[in-house]
C-alpha cells in the first residue's frame, strides 16, 4: 500500500491492543500509516512476524531487549525470524544502563546479547533497531554503543546500518551515529519535553525517523494514555515546528528515510 506516514517503532502486537487491534489497523490503513512492530523477546518477536505477515502496512523487527537478560538468547529461532521477508530489522537490541544500580553487571550481561544480535543482522542483511539508554546524567550507553558499532563495521563491513530509537543523546553522539550511517528516531516526547530541540535542529533531515513507541509515550494532551501509531502525525508536526520547516517536507522526508533504511517494499 501507499504510505503517508511511517511509525518506525511501535509494539502493536502487544496485549494492550487485543480488544481493538483490527479496528486500529483498519484506521491506520485508511490514513496511510504504516508501522514497524518491534519484538523485545522471543514471544513478542514471533507475534510481530505473525502480525506483519497478515497486514501489508505492518512490518516486523525481531530481537531481545537489553533488559531482557533473564531469558537465554535463542540464536537459531531469531535467525529464522530475521530471514523472514516481513522482518525489516533486528531489534530492539542494545544497551540500557538506566534501570540499574550496577552498570558493570548490566554491561557484562548486555554487551554479549547485543553483539549476538549484530551478528544476526549482518547474517540476515537487515538493519538494526537499537535501544540505548544511558545511566542518569551521562551518555555512557551511547559512547559504548558507538564503539561497538565502529568495531562491528570494521569486522563486518559498511553494510551494517540501522536506527537508534527514542534517541536521548546530544549533538556529539548524534554526529558519531550519523557518521556511522545510522539514523535516530523521535517519539511524541518532543511534544512536551524541550531537551531534544538542539539535536533535532542539528540533524540533517535525512537522518531523522518518526516513531511513536506505542503503547508508550502518548503525545500531549493524552500523556499517560495508551498511544497508537496514528500519533506519528503529531510527531512529524512537532519535528517540523522545532526545525522551522514545512510539515509536508518533514512528512515526506521521514517516510522516505524509513523506506530507505528498512528497504520497505
Ligand atoms: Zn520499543
Amino acid at each position: 500500500m501507499e504510505f503517508t506516514y511511517f511509525d518506525a517503532h511501535s509494539h502493536v502486537q502487544g496485549s494492550e491492543y487485543d480488544r481493538d487491534r483490527a479496528e486500529l489497523l483498519t484506521a491506520m490503513a485508511t490514513e496511510g500509516i504504516g508501522t514497524m512492530t518491534v519484538g523485545v523477546d522471543l514471544a513478542s518477536s514471533r507475534a510481530a512476524v505473525a502480525l506483519a505477515s497478515a497486514h501489508a502496512h505492518v512490518y516486523a523487527a525481531v530481537g531481545q531487549h537489553p533488559t531482557d537478560t533473564d531469558e537465554p538468547f535463542a540464536p537459531d529461532a531469531f535467525a529464522a525470524m530475521a530471514r523472514n521477508a516481513r522482518t525489516v530489522a533486528v531489534g530492539e537490541c542494545g544497551l540500557d544502563y538506566f534501570r540499574t544500580d550496577d552498570v558493570a553487571a548490566a554491561r557484562a550481561a548486555q554487551v554479549p546479547l547485543f553483539e549476538a544480535q549484530i551478528a544476526l543482522a549482518v547474517a540476515a542483511q537487515k538493519p538494526l533497531m537499537i535501544h540505548a539508554r544511558p545511566s542518569t546524567g551521562t551518555v555512557d550507553a551511547y559512547r559504548e554503543l558507538i564503539d561497538i558499532l565502529k568495531s562491528a563495521k570494521r569486522e563486518h563491513g559498511d553494510a551494517l546500518t540501522g536506527n537508534v530509537h527514542f534517541f536521548v543523546g546530544g549533538v556529539d553522539e548524534a554526529r558519531d551515529l550519523f557518521d556511522l550511517d545510522f539514523t535516530v528516531s523521535y517519539t511524541a516526547v518532543i511534544t512536551f519535553a524541550r531537551d531534544y530541540d538542539e539535536v533535532i535542529r542539528f540533524a540533517p533531515l535525512e537522518r531523522i525517523l518518526s516513531e511513536t513507541d506505542s503503547p508508550y509515550v502518548a503525545p500531549a494532551p493524552h500523556r499517560g494514555k495508551r498511544n497508537d501509531p496514528r500519533a506519528v502525525k503529531t510527531v512529524v508536526a512537532a519535528l517540523a515546528g522545532i526545525r522551522g520547516e514545512d510539515e509536508e517536507t518533514v512528512r515526506a522526508a521521514t517516510l522516505a528515510n524509513a523506506v530507505r533504511v528498512f528497504q520497505l517494499a
